[in-house]
């Protein structure tokens, strides 16, 4: 899966609507401090589910919405759209081309698309768990996470190994059903409750 293209619009400095098309190989993007480098991964992992403000370097999740300079207005949404090159077909869809689109609004609406159908997000993490191309994975390498991956203690690190191994997806399904499983024990806890108060 190689990543083709970015579209931004209203996410935080990119108060236009902002196209960045990368070619097969390596992309290099410069520009002075501030000028909205780190905003362009933040943005990519925005799409991919992220769910932590601070982990975009925020405060609350609005805070990614353009809010204004001294000569432009805040806009009322965010919008960031990938487009995914999947001939390779390494993410579990028919389709060749992948697009996500994620959209908040000031009063928190939010919404996911895929290929243009409205989705949820755990379609959005289901599709790139153990892809290689997931929200907290290696396509993605911020300052200070290589330090981090060297530093972390063995149980943390073997997270990254289960992740690169495709063995995560899994270990979320078992945390989901064994949750279902405990809800379930719980109602027939309660049911026969109930039971022999009736008797
Ligand atoms: P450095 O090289 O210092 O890391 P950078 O090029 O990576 O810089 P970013 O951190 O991506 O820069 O961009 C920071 C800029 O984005 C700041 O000028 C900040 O004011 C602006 N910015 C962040 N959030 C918003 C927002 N919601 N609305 C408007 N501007 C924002």
């Amino acid at each position: 899966v190689y990543l083709k293209k970015i579209d931004a619009y209203g996410f935080k400095s990119f108060a236009h609507k902002v196209t960045v098309e990368f070619d097969a190989g390596i992309t290099g993007i410069v520009g002075p401090n501030g000028s909205g480098k780190s905003n362009i991964t933040d943005a990519i992992k925005w799409v991919l589910g992220e769910q932590s403000a601070k982990k975009l370097r925020g405060q609350k999740m609005q805070d990614v919405i353009f809010s204004g300079t001294k000569t432009k207005k805040p806009l009322n949404y965010a919008e960031v759209t990938l487009f995914l090159d999947n001939s390779s077909g390494a993410l579990n869809i028919d389709d060749n081309e992948l697009i996500v689109s994620r959209r908040l609004y000031r009063n928190g609406d939010s919404e996911y698309l895929l290929n243009k159908e409205p989705a949820r997000l755990k379609d959005v993490i289901d599709l790139f768990m153990d892809s290689g191309l997931g929200k907290d994975a290696f396509s993605i390498i911020s300052q200070g996470k290589v330090d981090e991956v060297l530093n972390a203690k063995a149980i943390d690190r073997r997270v990254y190994v289960e992740e690169v191994a495709g063995v995560l997806k899994y270990k979320k399904k078992k945390e989901q059903s064994s949750d279902k499983l405990n809800k379930t024990i719980d109602n027939l806890n309660r049911v026969n409750d109930i039971l022999s108060e009736l008797e």
